[in-house]
């Protein structure tokens, strides 16, 4: 198992649930050969997460409140799948995790499809668990299982 696997299963999610999704297979060799090239394969796996997610309508609100639509202010936001994207202050729960302005940026160049410029970033380990975070548990609240390759990606970084 690896990204690849992940790309894969997900491919085929995305097929099973909404067939058919024009610009699945297409989506799908990108990301593959991103893969190929990308010395982070987690970079590839999130540019796919994110299309994936575009492909399907659940695209997360990433520059407004996905509750009250007013626009984020370049802060730390809680992040909600179920609302569909980033909260503002007043709407996010107490308590709420935050995720990083870095990963919040990260993930609006991914949304943009910016590829050249997305490949130049210098992305960190840390960041690249928010950027995942956030993009696996939007896919996963729409998806009704879990993805099987996602888990094991987690599991493995868990133990290592
Ligand atoms: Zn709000």
């Amino acid at each position: 198992m690896s990204h690849a696997a992940v790309i894969a299963e997900l491919a085929e999610r995305v097929c099973e649930d909404r067939h058919p999704v024009d610009g699945v297979y297409e989506l799908t060799v990108t990301a593959l050969d991103e893969l190929a090239r990308e010395t982070d394969p987690r970079r590839a796996s999130a540019y796919f997460l994110m299309q994936a997610l575009d492909l399907l309508g659940y695209a997360p609100q990433l520059s407004v409140c996905a509750s009250c639509e007013q626009q984020l202010p370049a802060k730390p936001a809680a992040f909600s799948p179920a609302a569909g994207g980033f909260l503002c202050d007043r709407d996010a729960p107490v308590g709420a995790p935050l995720v990083p302005v870095a990963a919040i940026k990260v993930l609006r160049l991914i949304a943009s499809g910016d590829l050249q410029t997305y490949r130049r970033l210098k992305l960190e380990p840390a960041l690249m668990d928010d950027v995942e975070h956030v993009l696996t548990t939007q896919l996963e609240h729409h998806l009704d299982r879990r993805l099987k390759s996602l888990q094991f990606l987690h599991d493995m970084r868990a133990h290592s």
